[in-house]
């Protein structure tokens, strides 16, 4: 059983769970309208497929694993940042390692990053990759890089002299990233906009366009006016949220967590200026057992638009409309 959800920009929300049931029923029964998870490595033109690999926070879940959001687009397959389990997650999509054009890093939180030794080595052993992979990040890439060649210089050595592996499929080429156009390739390109997240500097959110098209990813940042100059008018906006207990004081030791991060008002805020077909969360942090019927509903207090909670393996289809894959009721 598939279940789509299609989402109209400028609808009143009536209008739009009318068309929800109608257009659901249309998807339902002509099944090859719409890509879904099973395919792999290649999307038609003109859609923008995005799956959210993982949505969650450092904490070590199995219901969410580490941020990696995968954009496919024409022959283009990007992923965006590569938490704990990005692997495994493209493999269940079925996108090999060697499909990958290139990975974005938003900034060099180990939770977004943690992920890289494995996608890249294990992807290169069990994918026979023999092109280098390209990786765009922000200032600080190409030594946290360098040092990772270095941690794993032994087992690179033994996969080409004893598993015969190609040495050309190990090699990292690192570019790092200022703010505006960064990659264009096949008709698809990546903007990358400055986001705050301070202390850590710089980090960035990512804007992919293809064929008139686009998802805004905001990376980790508080409330950014610069975010919402980057994301207007984008078809889908993933964004990042934080929800707390609002006797959260400075004395808490977590109070640094929800500083540094948009809370769920914030992003009604954001959602509201930027008026996006669909705004969705991924990287969600709920701190002190707060549930997600609360995020949502802090969240409507400024924004009366679609906003959706994200899930790892959720995949989105951009065309004119924004449609929603969920994996659970997929398989
Ligand atoms: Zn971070
Ligand atoms: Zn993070």
């Amino acid at each position: 059983m598939k279940t789509f959800i299609i989402y109209l920009p400028d609808k009143k929300s009536v209008i739009r769970l009318f068309l929800v049931v109608i257009l659901s029923f249309f998807v339902l029964v002509s099944p090859g309208q719409i890509k879904t998870n099973d395919d792999s490595s290649h999307v038609n033109p003109p859609f923008i497929k995005v799956t959210l690999l993982g949505t969650g926070t450092p904490q070590p879940i199995m219901d969410r694993f580490g941020p990696s959001t995968l954009v496919q687009a024409g022959s283009e397959a990007l992923l965006f940042d590569a938490g704990r389990g990005c692997l495994q997650r493209l493999k269940q999509v079925g996108l090999p390692y060697d499909k990958l054009n290139a990975l974005f890093l938003t900034h060099l939180h180990s939770d977004h990053i943690v992920g890289i030794p494995d996608l890249w080595l294990t992807g290169w052993l069990v994918s026979k990759r023999t092109l280098p992979l390209n990786i765009y990040g922000p200032e600080g890439t190409a030594e946290m890089i360098r040092n990772l060649q270095k941690a794993f210089a032994f087992d690179i050595k033994m996969r080409i002299e004893d598993d015969k592996a190609m040495e050309e499929g190990s090699r990292l080429s690192v570019n790092e990233i200022q703010e505006g156009t960064i990659y264009e390739k096949n008709g698809v390109r990546v903007i990358a906009f400055r986001v705050d997240h301070y202390p850590v500097v710089p980090a960035f959110g990512y804007r992919i366009e293809y064929m008139g098209h686009s998802v805004v990813l905001s990376g980790d940042t508080r409330y950014s006016e610069n975010l919402i100059r980057f994301a207007k008018g984008t078809d889908l906006l993933i964004h990042e949220v934080v929800i707390a207990p609002d006797t959260l004081g400075k004395s808490d030791p977590k109070y640094n967590i929800w500083a540094h991060h948009t809370t769920a008002e914030q992003a009604g805020k954001t959602f509201n200026e930027v008026k996006p077909k669909l705004a969705a969360y991924s990287h969600i942090s709920k701190l002190y057992g707060r549930d997600e019927q609360e995020l949502l509903r802090r969240s409507k207090a400024n924004y009366a638009g679609p906003v959706i909670i994200g899930e790892d393996l959720m995949c989105f289809s951009i065309l004119d409309t924004v449609s929603v894959n969920l994996w659970k009721t997929n398989k």
